[in-house]
């Protein structure tokens, strides 16, 4: 075979790389003193750092304890990891952000539920007449609850309260007797030092007379201010205002 062949070539350039076979890590050579990277790289990963280093020392007795202690905490952690609680998929029922928003949903719904039942009663007080409101409400105090729960909860919306028109007006005349006709919860009578008597349907506090304001349980010309403050309802209002006739002095006043 004639020399610079190319087969020539091939084992001279086989001879120049050594064992290797010319892999090219071995072809890396340090730029500064010609040493072989690729293999300088591989001792040093399987005899610790630097090994080959001549000017590196072999690990002290301080290294290999730190080396020992450094596996013994990652043991440690990794038996920690297996017991520790894993992380589980949310629930609807342990997915804190679902249950507020499934409570504010019901809260909402209790409110509608309670404002349905507000107007129907309500609707009820305007389309029977008062002694059929008094029987209802008797035989079912519950109810007569409920309708003031709504009665409030509407309150709350309104800017302008007339039942603080007729305290005001009440507090100029300290002397005057006073009758609330369908009082509600009294805060009439609570809010003054007058002589207040207060009635309606049910007795929800103990300031109110029980009783269908067409016959309440004063005598006549007893008063010298009679109030209706929201509480003309019914189909027999007339009967009211007679009523309050009844009770008024006579230069009492009636407010409405
Ligand atoms: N005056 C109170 C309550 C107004 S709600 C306030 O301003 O806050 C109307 C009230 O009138 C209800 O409490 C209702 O029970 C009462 N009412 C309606 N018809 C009545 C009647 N026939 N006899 C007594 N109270 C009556």
């Amino acid at each position: 075979m004639a020399p610079g062949s190319l087969a020539e070539q091939l084992r001279a350039r086989r001879d120049q790389l050594g064992q290797d076979g010319g892999r090219k890590t071995s072809l890396r050579k340090n730029p500064m003193n010609g040493e072989d990277m690729g293999r300088k790289k591989k001792n040093r990963k399987k005899n610790g750092p630097k090994s080959s280093d001549p000017t590196s020392h072999p690990p002290t007795l301080e290294a290999k304890k730190k080396k020992k202690r450094k596996r013994k905490r990652k043991k440690d952690n990794d038996a920690c990891a297996s017991t520790r609680p894993q992380p589980t998929r949310p629930t609807p029922s342990t997915c804190p952000k679902k249950k507020i928003r499934g409570s504010a949903l019901q809260q909402r719904m209790r409110e509608r539920l309670q404002g349905a039942h507000f107007r129907w009663l309500n609707e009820k007080l305007y389309t029977c007449k008062g002694n059929e409101a008094f029987e209802y409400f008797q035989s079912n105090p519950s109810l007569f609850e409920k309708y003031h729960q709504g009665f409030a909860k509407q309150a709350e919306s309104w800017s302008f309260n007339p039942l603080d028109e007729m305290i005001s007006a009440v507090r100029k005349h300290p002397r005057w007797v006073v009758a609330d006709f369908g009082c509600g919860e009294a805060r009439l009578a609570a809010s003054v030092s007058n002589t207040v008597h207060s009635f309606d349907l049910v007795a929800g506090n103990p300031r109110v007379t029980p009783c269908d304001m067409a016959n309440v349980p004063l005598p006549s010309k007893s008063i010298d201010l009679a109030i209706f403050c929201l509480s003309l309802m019914g189909t027999n209002t007339s009967d009211f205002i007679k009523e309050a006739h009844r009770c008024l002095k006579s230069n009492g006043l009636l407010k409405i």
